[in-house]
């Protein structure tokens, strides 16, 4: 019997094809149509609404350069929130750094999360169990905007600004982040991939300049977000926190002791480094 394929359908007239040697879970969640499948080259896949989300493979190069920029050109972030991440990939990554007293993670859809920690279970890798570790249930824009905590470091790890995760690239959640980032903080999104969004970074940098003394961006090439370099928003209004040194990076990565495998203080510090039809963009 020929196998399944699955078609991602973020772009309407292209997109990747994977064979699904076996699908492991279903379902509509209320939220957003949820799928977890087997395929030879990518290990196990998860996909919401018709988007790749994350692969075994190449999971890695993601869940580290959204997290360890932000939190080595901090440097002392204790506390520490994520918006979305249901897969735990952010979460794992973010409770290496032992300064972190807490994590709060607010992910609007529980079933991620359950499918995830079964089917993914190297994702979290048992993140989801630590003490530090607040999860909540909730749509990001509202927690943001009634928060009244504040925190070092906020990464936005959600879907792609349709469905459930539209309201994540709004102003209003912009405002509601501005409102809950610490004095010196930094906040990170994942922006797309911005050869074939670039409207997205367009309209990014548009809502986050008039909230942030610094509203940037900085890439990485994830293999499976198809089409180039994926590009992350950087919003902040320490403008030091872009231009660590090197010499620092490299002090904080070996403080820490964490095992990465893709992420490096040099590369951190080129990631910034933008081609010219970003900088053209967002002029
Ligand atoms: N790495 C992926 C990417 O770059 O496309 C995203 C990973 S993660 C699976 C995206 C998460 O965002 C999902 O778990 C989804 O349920 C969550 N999400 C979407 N909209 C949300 C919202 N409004 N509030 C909180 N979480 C949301």
């Amino acid at each position: 019997m020929s196998k399944k394929h699955y078609l991602e359908t973020l772009y309407p007239t292209w997109g990747q094809n994977f064979v699904m040697d076996e699908v492991l879970f279903e379902v509509d969640t209320g939220h957003q149509h949820l799928v977890i499948f087997n395929n030879a080259q990518w290990g196990t896949v998860m996909a919401l609404d018709g988007v790749i989300q994350t692969t075994e493979k190449d999971e890695f190069v993601y869940h580290e350069m959204m997290t360890h920029v932000p939190m080595f050109a901090h440097g002392n972030a204790k506390k520490v929130l994520i918006i979305g991440g249901g897969d735990g990939g952010i979460l794992r990554e973010v409770l290496k750094h032992p300064e972190v007293e807490s994590v709060t993670q607010v992910e609007i859809d529980q079933q991620v999360i359950d499918m995830c920690v079964e089917y993914l279970p190297n994702h979290s890798a048992g993140a989801y169990d630590n003490p530090k570790a607040n999860i909540v249930i909730a749509d990001g824009v509202d927690f943001v905007n009634e928060c009244t905590e504040k925190f070092d470091v906020i990464i936005s790890d959600s879907t792609d600004p349709m469905g459930p995760g539209e309201v994540l690239f709004t102003s209003r959640f912009y405002q509601g982040i501005a409102n809950c980032l610490n004095e010196g903080g930094v906040f990170v999104a994942q922006n797309g991939v911005s050869f074939l969004q670039t409207d997205e970074v367009i309209t990014t940098h548009k809502r986050l300049s008039p909230l942030f003394t610094e509203a940037s961006f900085y890439s990485a090439a994830v293999p499976t977000y198809v089409g180039g370099i994926m590009t992350f928003a950087w919003a902040t209004n320490n403008l030091t926190l872009k231009h660590v040194d090197l010499d620092i990076l490299e002090a904080r990565f070996a403080q820490a002791n964490l095992s990465t495998r893709f992420y490096t203080p040099a590369l951190h510090q080129a990631c910034f480094a933008l081609p010219r039809y970003i900088l053209d963009a967002i002029k």
